[in-house]
Protein backbone atom coordinates (compact mmCIF):
# COMPACT_ATOMS: atom_id res chain seq x y z
CA UNK A 1 0.00 0.00 0.00
CA UNK A 2 0.99 3.09 -1.00
CA UNK A 3 2.22 5.68 1.72
CA UNK A 4 0.43 8.99 0.10
CA UNK A 5 -2.90 9.28 -0.13
CA UNK A 6 -2.83 10.73 -3.52
CA UNK A 7 -0.21 11.86 -6.51
CA UNK A 8 -0.62 15.17 -5.49
CA UNK A 9 0.12 14.71 -1.70
CA UNK A 10 2.72 17.23 -0.80
CA UNK A 11 6.70 15.49 -0.55
CA UNK A 12 9.46 17.29 0.76
CA UNK A 13 13.34 15.99 0.53
CA UNK A 14 16.08 17.21 2.47
CA UNK A 15 18.96 16.72 0.51
CA UNK A 16 20.07 17.38 -3.07
CA UNK A 17 23.12 14.70 -3.35
CA UNK A 18 22.13 11.95 -5.71
CA UNK A 19 19.69 10.10 -3.17
CA UNK A 20 18.04 13.80 -2.93
CA UNK A 21 17.86 14.30 -6.64
CA UNK A 22 17.39 10.42 -8.11
CA UNK A 23 14.58 10.33 -5.99
CA UNK A 24 12.78 13.80 -7.12
CA UNK A 25 13.25 12.97 -10.71
CA UNK A 26 11.41 9.36 -10.20
CA UNK A 27 9.19 10.68 -8.12
CA UNK A 28 7.58 13.03 -10.68
CA UNK A 29 8.55 10.65 -13.32
CA UNK A 30 5.67 8.09 -11.27
CA UNK A 31 3.25 11.05 -11.66
CA UNK A 32 3.86 12.68 -7.94
CA UNK A 33 3.24 16.43 -9.01
CA UNK A 34 3.88 18.22 -5.75
CA UNK A 35 7.97 17.51 -4.58
CA UNK A 36 9.91 20.35 -2.81
CA UNK A 37 13.63 19.25 -2.51
CA UNK A 38 15.52 21.74 -0.07
CA UNK A 39 19.34 21.81 0.23
CA UNK A 40 21.66 24.39 3.00
CA UNK A 41 23.93 24.31 -0.51
CA UNK A 42 23.17 26.90 -2.75
CA UNK A 43 23.82 24.58 -5.98
CA UNK A 44 22.29 26.77 -8.76
CA UNK A 45 24.97 29.30 -7.99
CA UNK A 46 27.69 26.58 -7.52
CA UNK A 47 26.98 23.81 -9.72
CA UNK A 48 28.20 20.75 -7.21
CA UNK A 49 32.03 22.13 -7.77
CA UNK A 50 33.43 21.84 -4.58
CA UNK A 51 36.10 25.03 -5.38
CA UNK A 52 33.08 26.79 -4.91
CA UNK A 53 32.12 25.77 -1.22
CA UNK A 54 30.38 22.36 -1.97
CA UNK A 55 31.13 19.59 0.67
CA UNK A 56 28.84 17.14 -0.20
CA UNK A 57 29.92 13.67 -1.36
CA UNK A 58 27.77 13.89 -4.70
CA UNK A 59 29.71 17.22 -5.21
CA UNK A 60 32.83 15.91 -6.13
CA UNK A 61 35.12 16.14 -10.02
CA UNK A 62 34.67 12.79 -10.81
CA UNK A 63 33.37 9.16 -9.43
CA UNK A 64 33.81 5.73 -10.37
CA UNK A 65 30.90 4.16 -12.56
CA UNK A 66 31.88 0.49 -12.22
CA UNK A 67 29.92 -2.63 -12.96
CA UNK A 68 32.11 -5.03 -11.01
CA UNK A 69 30.56 -5.98 -7.98
CA UNK A 70 31.81 -10.01 -6.99
CA UNK A 71 29.02 -12.24 -5.77
CA UNK A 72 26.34 -8.89 -5.01
CA UNK A 73 24.68 -9.32 -8.84
CA UNK A 74 21.49 -7.20 -7.89
CA UNK A 75 24.57 -4.43 -7.79
CA UNK A 76 25.87 -5.09 -10.63
CA UNK A 77 22.53 -5.81 -12.54
CA UNK A 78 21.78 -2.35 -11.08
CA UNK A 79 24.93 -0.94 -12.00
CA UNK A 80 24.77 -1.91 -16.08
CA UNK A 81 21.23 -0.47 -15.98
CA UNK A 82 22.74 2.86 -14.65
CA UNK A 83 25.58 2.86 -17.18
CA UNK A 84 22.37 2.48 -19.89
CA UNK A 85 21.11 5.48 -18.47
CA UNK A 86 24.29 7.35 -18.22
CA UNK A 87 24.54 6.69 -21.72
CA UNK A 88 20.84 7.63 -22.11
CA UNK A 89 21.68 11.34 -20.29
CA UNK A 90 24.64 11.98 -22.55
CA UNK A 91 22.64 11.34 -25.97
CA UNK A 92 20.01 13.88 -24.40
CA UNK A 93 22.76 16.42 -24.28
CA UNK A 94 24.06 15.49 -27.78
CA UNK A 95 20.95 15.42 -29.04
CA UNK A 96 19.30 18.86 -27.28
CA UNK A 97 17.32 17.47 -25.21
CA UNK A 98 17.97 18.46 -22.09
CA UNK A 99 20.89 20.77 -21.95
CA UNK A 100 21.55 22.71 -18.70
CA UNK A 101 22.33 26.26 -18.39
CA UNK A 102 26.05 26.55 -19.05
CA UNK A 103 26.59 22.96 -21.03
CA UNK A 104 27.26 23.00 -24.61
CA UNK A 105 25.73 19.67 -26.40
CA UNK A 106 29.45 18.84 -26.67
CA UNK A 107 29.62 17.70 -22.89
CA UNK A 108 29.07 14.49 -21.73
CA UNK A 109 28.46 13.62 -18.35
CA UNK A 110 29.80 9.53 -18.98
CA UNK A 111 33.07 8.68 -20.04
CA UNK A 112 33.32 5.23 -21.22
CA UNK A 113 37.41 4.88 -20.51
CA UNK A 114 37.43 1.62 -18.97
CA UNK A 115 38.13 0.41 -15.36
CA UNK A 116 41.60 -1.02 -14.79
CA UNK A 117 41.67 -3.78 -11.32
CA UNK A 118 45.06 -3.92 -10.13
CA UNK A 119 45.99 -5.92 -6.80
CA UNK A 120 49.65 -6.86 -5.32
CA UNK A 121 48.11 -10.49 -5.33
CA UNK A 122 50.18 -13.22 -7.83
CA UNK A 123 46.55 -13.74 -9.42
CA UNK A 124 42.76 -12.43 -9.31
CA UNK A 125 41.29 -11.99 -5.77
CA UNK A 126 37.90 -14.07 -5.57
CA UNK A 127 35.88 -10.88 -6.01
CA UNK A 128 37.37 -10.54 -9.47
CA UNK A 129 36.73 -14.07 -10.22
CA UNK A 130 32.90 -13.75 -9.42
CA UNK A 131 32.46 -10.13 -11.56
CA UNK A 132 33.96 -12.59 -14.33
CA UNK A 133 31.49 -15.51 -13.67
CA UNK A 134 28.50 -13.08 -13.12
CA UNK A 135 29.39 -11.48 -16.00
CA UNK A 136 29.67 -14.76 -17.95
CA UNK A 137 26.19 -15.21 -16.84
CA UNK A 138 24.89 -12.12 -17.98
CA UNK A 139 26.45 -12.64 -21.41
CA UNK A 140 28.87 -9.93 -20.87
CA UNK A 141 32.59 -11.90 -20.35
CA UNK A 142 33.97 -10.06 -23.37
CA UNK A 143 34.28 -6.99 -20.91
CA UNK A 144 36.20 -8.64 -18.58
CA UNK A 145 39.86 -8.41 -19.72
CA UNK A 146 42.68 -10.53 -17.72
CA UNK A 147 45.77 -8.95 -18.00
CA UNK A 148 47.88 -12.22 -18.24
CA UNK A 149 45.02 -13.89 -20.59
CA UNK A 150 46.33 -13.12 -24.48
CA UNK A 151 43.30 -13.15 -26.02
CA UNK A 152 41.40 -11.25 -23.58
CA UNK A 153 44.31 -8.68 -24.16
CA UNK A 154 44.08 -9.01 -27.81
CA UNK A 155 40.12 -8.21 -27.96
CA UNK A 156 40.67 -5.37 -25.84
CA UNK A 157 43.55 -4.15 -28.13
CA UNK A 158 40.97 -4.70 -31.09
CA UNK A 159 38.13 -2.86 -29.11
CA UNK A 160 40.46 0.08 -29.22
CA UNK A 161 40.66 -0.37 -25.13
CA UNK A 162 44.86 -0.78 -25.97
CA UNK A 163 45.51 2.89 -24.16
CA UNK A 164 44.05 1.40 -20.97
CA UNK A 165 46.21 -1.37 -21.21
CA UNK A 166 49.62 0.58 -21.13
CA UNK A 167 48.39 3.64 -19.12
CA UNK A 168 50.00 2.36 -15.64
CA UNK A 169 52.97 -0.73 -15.75
CA UNK A 170 51.18 -2.84 -13.71
CA UNK A 171 54.11 -4.85 -13.07
CA UNK A 172 53.63 -8.69 -12.39
CA UNK A 173 50.30 -7.96 -10.55
CA UNK A 174 47.36 -9.70 -11.29
CA UNK A 175 45.28 -6.89 -13.31
CA UNK A 176 41.60 -6.86 -14.53
CA UNK A 177 40.44 -4.14 -17.06
CA UNK A 178 36.07 -3.85 -17.19
CA UNK A 179 35.57 -2.33 -20.87
CA UNK A 180 32.04 -1.16 -20.05
CA UNK A 181 32.79 1.45 -17.32
CA UNK A 182 34.61 4.47 -16.78
CA UNK A 183 33.88 7.83 -14.55
CA UNK A 184 31.10 10.67 -14.59
CA UNK A 185 32.39 14.43 -13.90
CA UNK A 186 30.27 14.37 -10.48
CA UNK A 187 29.47 18.29 -10.05
CA UNK A 188 27.62 18.08 -13.83
CA UNK A 189 26.02 15.25 -13.09
CA UNK A 190 24.16 16.68 -10.41
CA UNK A 191 23.59 19.74 -12.03
CA UNK A 192 22.25 17.99 -15.02
CA UNK A 193 20.20 15.65 -12.54
CA UNK A 194 18.94 19.06 -10.94
CA UNK A 195 18.08 20.79 -13.96
CA UNK A 196 16.14 17.94 -14.96
CA UNK A 197 14.24 17.47 -11.79
CA UNK A 198 13.47 21.01 -12.52
CA UNK A 199 12.12 20.60 -15.79
CA UNK A 200 10.02 18.04 -14.79
CA UNK A 201 8.59 20.34 -12.07
CA UNK A 202 10.35 19.39 -8.74
CA UNK A 203 10.66 23.18 -6.63
CA UNK A 204 13.83 22.86 -5.72
CA UNK A 205 14.88 25.59 -2.42
CA UNK A 206 18.56 25.48 -2.81
CA UNK A 207 20.48 27.36 0.02
CA UNK A 208 20.87 30.02 2.76
CA UNK A 209 18.38 29.44 5.49
CA UNK A 210 15.56 29.16 3.03
CA UNK A 211 17.08 25.78 2.35
CA UNK A 212 18.30 24.57 5.77
CA UNK A 213 16.66 22.07 7.71
CA UNK A 214 16.10 22.92 11.00
CA UNK A 215 13.64 20.53 12.93
CA UNK A 216 10.44 18.13 11.99
CA UNK A 217 6.91 19.37 12.28
CA UNK A 218 5.20 17.42 14.44
CA UNK A 219 1.34 16.65 14.44
CA UNK A 220 1.83 15.77 18.11
CA UNK A 221 2.51 12.01 18.66
CA UNK A 222 4.91 10.24 16.00
CA UNK A 223 3.43 11.88 12.92
CA UNK A 224 5.67 14.16 11.04
CA UNK A 225 3.96 16.53 8.77
CA UNK A 226 6.75 18.26 7.20
CA UNK A 227 9.62 20.53 8.17
CA UNK A 228 10.93 24.15 9.42
CA UNK A 229 14.12 25.66 7.81
CA UNK A 230 16.16 27.77 9.36
CA UNK A 231 14.20 30.87 8.16
CA UNK A 232 11.02 29.71 10.49
CA UNK A 233 9.44 28.66 7.21
CA UNK A 234 7.05 25.58 7.91
CA UNK A 235 6.78 22.89 4.39
CA UNK A 236 3.93 20.85 5.11
CA UNK A 237 4.19 17.29 3.96
CA UNK A 238 2.88 14.18 3.69
CA UNK A 239 5.87 12.53 3.19
CA UNK A 240 9.21 13.44 4.74
CA UNK A 241 12.33 12.22 2.96
CA UNK A 242 15.96 12.60 5.15
CA UNK A 243 18.55 12.67 2.45
CA UNK A 244 21.10 14.26 4.13
CA UNK A 245 24.39 12.16 3.10
CA UNK A 246 26.85 12.40 5.66
CA UNK A 247 24.65 14.28 7.88
CA UNK A 248 21.65 11.98 8.08
CA UNK A 249 22.40 9.68 11.10
CA UNK A 250 22.83 12.83 13.33
CA UNK A 251 19.06 14.19 12.30
CA UNK A 252 18.16 10.85 12.24
CA UNK A 253 19.85 8.88 15.33
CA UNK A 254 17.68 6.21 14.68
CA UNK A 255 19.55 5.36 12.44
CA UNK A 256 22.84 4.72 15.34
CA UNK A 257 24.56 1.16 15.07
CA UNK A 258 22.76 0.97 11.49
CA UNK A 259 24.87 4.21 9.74
CA UNK A 260 27.75 6.32 10.19
CA UNK A 261 29.53 8.89 8.50
CA UNK A 262 33.09 8.32 8.02
CA UNK A 263 36.11 10.33 5.49
CA UNK A 264 37.87 9.11 2.85
CA UNK A 265 41.16 11.20 1.68
CA UNK A 266 41.09 12.46 -1.88
CA UNK A 267 44.41 14.29 -2.79
CA UNK A 268 44.19 16.29 -6.49
CA UNK A 269 47.58 16.64 -8.28
CA UNK A 270 47.53 19.65 -10.69
CA UNK A 271 49.18 18.81 -13.62
CA UNK A 272 51.78 21.64 -15.30
CA UNK A 273 51.02 23.03 -18.64
CA UNK A 274 52.92 20.62 -20.30
CA UNK A 275 51.73 18.77 -23.52
CA UNK A 276 52.89 15.42 -23.07
CA UNK A 277 51.67 15.03 -19.25
CA UNK A 278 48.42 16.62 -20.44
CA UNK A 279 47.87 14.11 -23.21
CA UNK A 280 49.33 10.90 -21.53
CA UNK A 281 46.48 11.78 -17.85
CA UNK A 282 43.95 12.94 -20.83
CA UNK A 283 40.33 9.89 -20.13
CA UNK A 284 41.11 9.08 -24.01
CA UNK A 285 44.74 8.01 -22.97
CA UNK A 286 44.26 6.83 -19.36
CA UNK A 287 41.70 4.59 -18.04
CA UNK A 288 39.79 4.77 -14.19
CA UNK A 289 41.89 2.86 -11.85
CA UNK A 290 41.78 0.67 -8.58
CA UNK A 291 44.86 -0.60 -6.57
CA UNK A 292 44.63 -2.91 -3.72
CA UNK A 293 40.76 -1.59 -3.08
CA UNK A 294 40.32 -4.11 -0.82
CA UNK A 295 43.59 -4.97 1.00
CA UNK A 296 42.95 -2.97 4.23
CA UNK A 297 44.64 0.18 5.20
CA UNK A 298 47.35 -0.06 3.12
CA UNK A 299 45.52 -0.56 0.04
CA UNK A 300 42.10 1.34 -0.58
CA UNK A 301 43.54 3.32 -3.31
CA UNK A 302 41.56 4.36 -6.63
CA UNK A 303 42.28 7.43 -9.55
CA UNK A 304 41.00 9.12 -12.57
CA UNK A 305 41.95 10.73 -15.85
CA UNK A 306 42.58 14.25 -15.68
CA UNK A 307 39.61 16.86 -15.82
CA UNK A 308 39.55 19.58 -18.16
CA UNK A 309 41.67 21.66 -16.36
CA UNK A 310 44.42 19.22 -15.69
CA UNK A 311 43.60 18.23 -12.06
CA UNK A 312 44.31 14.30 -11.26
CA UNK A 313 42.59 12.75 -8.29
CA UNK A 314 43.50 9.89 -6.46
CA UNK A 315 41.55 8.64 -3.45
CA UNK A 316 42.14 6.61 -0.31
CA UNK A 317 39.86 4.62 1.43
CA UNK A 318 41.69 1.93 3.42
CA UNK A 319 40.88 3.93 6.06
CA UNK A 320 37.73 5.31 6.89
CA UNK A 321 38.08 8.30 9.40
CA UNK A 322 35.50 9.42 11.79
CA UNK A 323 34.87 12.49 13.57
CA UNK A 324 32.92 11.59 16.94
CA UNK A 325 31.50 15.06 18.60
CA UNK A 326 29.11 14.23 21.57
CA UNK A 327 25.67 15.24 20.58
CA UNK A 328 22.96 16.64 22.93
CA UNK A 329 21.24 13.62 23.57
CA UNK A 330 25.08 12.62 25.74
CA UNK A 331 25.66 9.72 22.50
CA UNK A 332 29.14 10.88 20.19
CA UNK A 333 28.23 10.45 16.71
CA UNK A 334 30.42 10.92 13.64
CA UNK A 335 29.56 14.39 11.87
CA UNK A 336 31.55 15.65 8.73
CA UNK A 337 34.06 18.40 9.03
CA UNK A 338 36.04 20.18 5.69
CA UNK A 339 37.33 23.14 4.81
CA UNK A 340 34.47 24.46 4.17
CA UNK A 341 33.34 24.17 8.15
CA UNK A 342 36.81 23.83 9.40
CA UNK A 343 40.01 25.91 7.71
CA UNK A 344 42.15 23.29 9.31
CA UNK A 345 40.20 20.55 7.54
CA UNK A 346 42.07 21.40 3.97
CA UNK A 347 43.93 18.53 4.71
CA UNK A 348 44.29 14.86 5.12
CA UNK A 349 45.59 11.85 7.40
CA UNK A 350 49.45 12.18 6.81
CA UNK A 351 48.73 8.23 6.82
CA UNK A 352 46.46 8.29 4.43
CA UNK A 353 49.05 10.84 2.45
CA UNK A 354 51.78 8.08 2.60
CA UNK A 355 49.71 5.71 1.09
CA UNK A 356 48.75 7.53 -1.83
CA UNK A 357 52.37 9.03 -1.92
CA UNK A 358 53.97 5.38 -2.17
CA UNK A 359 51.83 4.83 -4.79
CA UNK A 360 52.37 7.37 -6.59
CA UNK A 361 56.31 6.80 -6.28
CA UNK A 362 55.59 3.82 -7.80
CA UNK A 363 53.61 3.79 -10.01
CA UNK A 364 52.66 7.61 -11.69
CA UNK A 365 55.85 9.02 -10.82
CA UNK A 366 55.46 12.14 -12.54
CA UNK A 367 52.49 13.14 -10.64
CA UNK A 368 55.29 13.61 -7.83
CA UNK A 369 56.54 17.09 -8.35
CA UNK A 370 52.81 18.27 -9.05
CA UNK A 371 51.14 20.49 -7.00
CA UNK A 372 48.98 19.40 -5.07
CA UNK A 373 45.56 19.71 -2.47
CA UNK A 374 44.22 17.52 -0.04
CA UNK A 375 40.14 17.06 1.20
CA UNK A 376 38.25 14.64 3.39
CA UNK A 377 35.34 13.32 1.85
CA UNK A 378 32.55 12.09 3.91
CA UNK A 379 30.91 8.58 3.14
CA UNK A 380 27.39 7.40 4.76
CA UNK A 381 28.58 3.98 5.79
CA UNK A 382 25.93 1.56 6.85
CA UNK A 383 27.38 -1.90 8.68
CA UNK A 384 26.34 -4.36 6.00
CA UNK A 385 27.53 -1.48 3.27
CA UNK A 386 24.08 -1.79 1.68
CA UNK A 387 21.73 1.54 1.12
CA UNK A 388 19.46 2.60 3.43
CA UNK A 389 15.79 3.81 1.66
CA UNK A 390 13.17 2.72 3.96
CA UNK A 391 10.57 4.47 6.70
CA UNK A 392 12.14 5.43 10.12
CA UNK A 393 10.61 3.16 12.68
CA UNK A 394 8.69 4.80 15.43
CA UNK A 395 7.69 7.80 13.10
CA UNK A 396 4.88 8.16 10.42
CA UNK A 397 5.30 10.34 7.33
CA UNK A 398 9.64 9.98 7.45
CA UNK A 399 11.31 8.13 5.41
CA UNK A 400 15.30 7.99 5.11
CA UNK A 401 17.65 7.66 1.58
CA UNK A 402 20.85 6.99 2.69
CA UNK A 403 23.65 4.65 3.35
CA UNK A 404 25.42 5.29 0.20
CA UNK A 405 28.48 3.56 1.49
CA UNK A 406 31.26 4.78 -0.84
CA UNK A 407 29.43 3.02 -4.01
CA UNK A 408 26.29 5.14 -4.66
CA UNK A 409 26.53 7.90 -6.52
CA UNK A 410 26.45 5.37 -9.64
CA UNK A 411 22.94 5.05 -9.31
CA UNK A 412 22.18 8.29 -9.58
CA UNK A 413 20.03 7.60 -12.44
CA UNK A 414 18.00 4.69 -11.43
CA UNK A 415 18.70 4.21 -7.58
CA UNK A 416 15.45 6.68 -7.21
CA UNK A 417 13.14 3.90 -8.66
CA UNK A 418 13.38 2.16 -5.91
CA UNK A 419 12.75 4.66 -3.47
CA UNK A 420 9.45 5.39 -5.31
CA UNK A 421 8.96 1.56 -5.23
CA UNK A 422 9.46 1.82 -1.22
CA UNK A 423 7.07 4.31 -1.38
CA UNK A 424 4.50 2.57 -3.03
CA UNK A 425 4.78 -0.49 -1.29
CA UNK A 426 6.11 -2.55 -4.42
CA UNK A 427 8.28 -5.29 -3.04
CA UNK A 428 11.32 -6.10 -5.01
CA UNK A 429 15.09 -7.29 -4.27
CA UNK A 430 16.16 -3.36 -3.88
CA UNK A 431 13.64 -2.58 -1.27
CA UNK A 432 14.37 -5.87 0.60
CA UNK A 433 17.84 -5.20 0.90
CA UNK A 434 18.09 -1.85 1.67
CA UNK A 435 15.41 -2.31 4.23
CA UNK A 436 15.65 -1.18 8.08
CA UNK A 437 17.55 -3.19 9.89
CA UNK A 438 19.81 -3.90 12.47
CA UNK A 439 22.98 -6.51 12.69
CA UNK A 440 22.05 -9.91 14.33
CA UNK A 441 23.93 -10.05 17.70
CA UNK A 442 27.43 -12.06 16.92
CA UNK A 443 27.49 -10.89 13.03
CA UNK A 444 30.77 -9.34 12.19
CA UNK A 445 29.89 -5.92 9.94
CA UNK A 446 31.22 -5.13 6.98
CA UNK A 447 31.85 -1.40 8.25
CA UNK A 448 32.65 -1.41 12.07
CA UNK A 449 30.57 1.81 13.15
CA UNK A 450 30.17 4.02 16.54
CA UNK A 451 33.53 3.06 17.47
CA UNK A 452 33.24 6.80 19.25
CA UNK A 453 36.48 8.17 20.26
CA UNK A 454 37.83 4.79 21.11
CA UNK A 455 38.59 4.06 17.51
CA UNK A 456 41.96 4.89 16.37
CA UNK A 457 40.20 6.12 13.17
CA UNK A 458 38.83 9.28 14.91
CA UNK A 459 40.34 12.16 13.62
CA UNK A 460 41.46 13.02 16.70
CA UNK A 461 44.24 10.99 17.06
CA UNK A 462 45.64 11.61 13.38
CA UNK A 463 48.51 14.00 12.58
CA UNK A 464 47.21 15.80 9.47
CA UNK A 465 49.03 16.18 6.23
CA UNK A 466 49.66 19.99 5.56
CA UNK A 467 49.26 19.86 1.98
CA UNK A 468 48.05 22.45 -0.13
CA UNK A 469 48.82 25.33 2.54
CA UNK A 470 52.58 26.57 2.73
CA UNK A 471 53.53 22.70 1.16
CA UNK A 472 52.82 22.56 -2.03
CA UNK A 473 53.51 19.06 -2.95
CA UNK A 474 52.59 15.74 -1.59
CA UNK A 475 56.20 14.10 -2.34
CA UNK A 476 57.63 16.67 0.64
CA UNK A 477 56.02 14.38 3.32
C1 LIG B 1 35.63 10.10 -1.20
C2 LIG B 1 34.43 9.48 -1.82
C3 LIG B 1 34.56 8.83 -3.04
C4 LIG B 1 33.48 8.18 -3.61
N1 LIG B 1 33.62 7.59 -4.82
C5 LIG B 1 32.58 7.00 -5.42
C6 LIG B 1 32.72 6.45 -6.71
O1 LIG B 1 33.79 6.53 -7.30
N2 LIG B 1 31.63 5.87 -7.29
C7 LIG B 1 30.44 5.80 -6.66
O2 LIG B 1 29.50 5.24 -7.22
N3 LIG B 1 30.26 6.34 -5.42
C8 LIG B 1 31.31 6.93 -4.79
N4 LIG B 1 31.17 7.49 -3.57
C9 LIG B 1 29.88 7.40 -2.89
C10 LIG B 1 28.94 8.48 -3.32
O3 LIG B 1 29.63 9.68 -3.49
C11 LIG B 1 27.85 8.63 -2.27
O4 LIG B 1 27.23 7.37 -2.05
C12 LIG B 1 26.79 9.62 -2.68
O5 LIG B 1 27.33 10.76 -3.31
C13 LIG B 1 26.01 10.03 -1.45
O6 LIG B 1 24.98 10.89 -1.83
P1 LIG B 1 23.98 11.48 -0.75
O7 LIG B 1 22.90 12.14 -1.50
O8 LIG B 1 23.62 10.41 0.23
O9 LIG B 1 24.84 12.48 0.12
P2 LIG B 1 25.52 13.89 -0.22
O10 LIG B 1 26.01 13.93 -1.60
O11 LIG B 1 26.49 14.16 0.87
O12 LIG B 1 24.31 14.91 -0.15
C14 LIG B 1 23.68 15.23 1.05
C15 LIG B 1 23.07 16.59 0.90
O13 LIG B 1 22.33 16.91 2.08
C16 LIG B 1 22.48 18.29 2.33
N5 LIG B 1 22.20 18.59 3.72
C17 LIG B 1 22.82 18.12 4.82
N6 LIG B 1 22.31 18.65 5.94
C18 LIG B 1 21.32 19.49 5.54
C19 LIG B 1 20.41 20.35 6.23
N7 LIG B 1 20.42 20.49 7.58
N8 LIG B 1 19.54 21.08 5.50
C20 LIG B 1 19.51 20.98 4.14
N9 LIG B 1 20.36 20.20 3.45
C21 LIG B 1 21.24 19.45 4.13
C22 LIG B 1 23.93 18.56 1.96
O14 LIG B 1 24.17 19.93 1.72
C23 LIG B 1 24.10 17.69 0.73
O15 LIG B 1 23.85 18.40 -0.46
C24 LIG B 1 32.23 8.17 -2.95
C25 LIG B 1 32.09 8.84 -1.73
C26 LIG B 1 33.18 9.49 -1.18
C27 LIG B 1 32.99 10.21 0.13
Amino acid sequence: MSALSNKSSPIVIVGAGIFGLSTAIHLVKRGYTNVKLLDKQAYHQSQYSHDRGCDAASADINKIIRAAYGHEIWYQELALDAISKWRQWNDEIKEGTTVPPNFSRDDALFVNNGTLTITSDSSLPQFEKDTMQNMAKAGLRDTQIDLSNADDVARAKAEGFGFALDAIDVKNHAAILDTQSGFVYADKACYFALHKAETLGVQAILGGPEGTFSNFIRDGGSRISGVRTADGVSHAAELTIMACGGWTPSIVTQLDNLCETTAGSVAIFQLPQDKALWERFSPSNFPTWSYNIRHGRQGGLYGFARDSRGAVKIGYRGTKFTNPQTQPDGIARSVPVTRWTQQSIHQIPVTAARVIKSFVKEFLPELLPCESNTRLCWYTDSYDNQFVVDFVPGEQGLMVATGGSGHGFKFLPNLGEHVVDRIEGRQNDYVKRWAWRSISEGAKPYNSLMEGTSSDRSLQYQALAMVGGSTKQLSRL
